[in-house]
Parts: structure tokens; sequence; C-alpha cells
């Protein structure tokens, strides 16, 4: 079912490109705001730098000829799908390795990307990388010198991070509802380490009538969202509380370009 946003003027016809190292970011870090986007006519490119190859895998026969990495391209795709994301390029850098390989190559494909959709604004990770990954702070590092080399014609960049302690929500929600973790964390990372030592957002955005997309979108990444998983186990009304609201900064680059993401913004009210 698709929600038709109608109430968010000047949205249609704009181009947003969200910037992220592997498939399943784009739905963890903001699909709600990127299926909110694409309903208000907003065409949402997304480049994701790797496909993820070097992830863990929930169940092996998702993999069966051992390629993960093509198996995690069409998770994303599929995904992609169902957020509504027009566009989907995918490189093969190095998972794992994003912050050190290819700087040079990985710079100029943003740079092109930027170039060949004229986006009017740009979404990436903040410097904390969610939870200090190093291929997500590497995907901020390119994003930011790729946006900052284009000078007068850089489009407004937008940091989002995860609001502190929404991981750790999941996980005691899913517990709530008698799923039993083995070790209760996200891909063996500890729930409160997303969104830690996040700098503060300078807006949200509302996105609980889209958290059933964002779910779904989730659930298409199901080498990484199998049932130890806790994305696997809440439902929409959790989900609206924990994954309700995403959150962003906006990079302090002088740009010329109008806010565009901001038409979607509300106040940061202090939790
Ligand atoms: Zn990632």
């Amino acid at each position: 079912m698709t929600t038709v946003e109608t109430d968010t003027p000047g949205l249609a016809g704009r181009t947003i490109l969200a910037v992220f190292a592997h498939p399943d970011d784009e739905s963890v870090a903001c699909g709600g705001t990127l299926a909110r986007l694409a309903d208000a006519g907003v065409r949402v490119v997304l480049l994701c730098a790797s496909r993820g190859e070097s992830g863990s895998t929930s169940d092996p026969s998702l993999v069966s000829d051992g390629d993960l990495g093509r198996v995690r391209a069409q998770e994303l795709r599929d995904a992609a799908a169902v957020l509504g994301i027009s566009d989907v390029l995918i490189f093969e850098h190095p998972d794992g390795d994003l912050r050190w390989a290819d700087v040079p190559e990985l710079h100029d494909e943003i740079v092109a990307t930027i170039r060949r959709y004229r986006p009017d604004g740009v979404i990436t990770f903040a410097e904390d990388g969610l939870y200090w990954h190093l291929d997500h702070i590497g995907i901020h590092e390119r994003t930011y010198t790729a946006v900052l080399s284009l000078g007068a014609d850089a489009p407004p960049l937008y940091y989002v991070t995860m609001p502190k302690g929404v991981m750790r929500e999941v996980v005691e929600a899913a517990i709530a509802s008698g799923w039993a973790p083995e070790d209760s964390s996200f891909w063996g990372i500890e729930p409160d380490a997303f969104g830690d030592e996040a700098k503060p957002p300078t807006f949200v955005v509302d996105v609980r009538d889209w958290v059933a997309r964002k779910l779904a979108a989730l659930r298409c990444h199901q080498t990484q969202m199998g049932a130890r998983n806790p994305f696997a186990q809440i439902d929409e009304t959790v989900a609206r509380r924990c994954l309700g609201i995403e959150q962003f900064r906006r990079a302090p680059i002088e740009t010329a370009g109008d806010s565009v993401l901001e038409r979607l913004a509300e106040p940061v009210t202090s939790s």
C-alpha cells in the first residue's frame, strides 16, 4: 500500500541523492524519510559504495552460490522498490575497507553522480557513522569532500544520525514479544552504540506513517535481518514508537541550493 503525500508542496520533481556504504544502510538510517520523499514526488537516487559482501549471513541457504554481494545487491534493489527509490547505483568497492580503499575513485564517482543527477540535497552518514563503523565514516568523509569540491555548485548536504536509545527500545520490545535473543545485538553490535556519540540533530522528520514501508524495506535485507535480528520481531506499533522519527543535521557548507529536505522538518524536541 502506498501513502501518497499531498501536503508538502514544492517537493515534486526535485531530486535527493543518498550516499551509503552497504545494502541496508539506507533502510536502517533513513528508510522512512526516503519513502516519504518518494511519495511527495521526489526522485530519490541511492549510491551504495559496496555490495556488502563481507557482511554476515542470517541463513546460508539464502546464499547458495556463496556470492553474498550478489544476493545483497538484489536485496537492496528489492528494498529500494519498497521505498520508492528510483535509481540505485551499486559500486563494488571493498566492503570492510571503504575508508581506505579506492579513495580517489569513490570521490570521483560521488562527484560524477552529483553532476549527473543535480540533486537538490545529499544525505549521508554523520561523523559517527551511526555506531563508529569505519566504512560508514569513510563514506561520510568521501561525501563531504566530494560535495565541498563542487564549490558554488554544491547541493545542501545532510547528515543522518540515529536517535540515541532507539535500538535498545527495539531490542526490549522484541524481548517483550517473546523473542529470545542469542546475543541481544544487531549484527554483533551493542544496541547502545547506535547514536551514542552523535552530534545533536538540527531537525527531525516524522516518518511514523511510513514505518510500515521502512520495516518492509528492512526485511528485504533477508541475509541481514534473519530471525535472530530484533528488526524481524517488532510489529508496526512498536516500529512507530521506536523508528518513527529520523534525524538530520545540515553540514556546514555554503550552498546555493534551497532547502528541500527541510520542507519535511520538524523542530527537535529534547528526549
Ligand atoms: Zn553499513
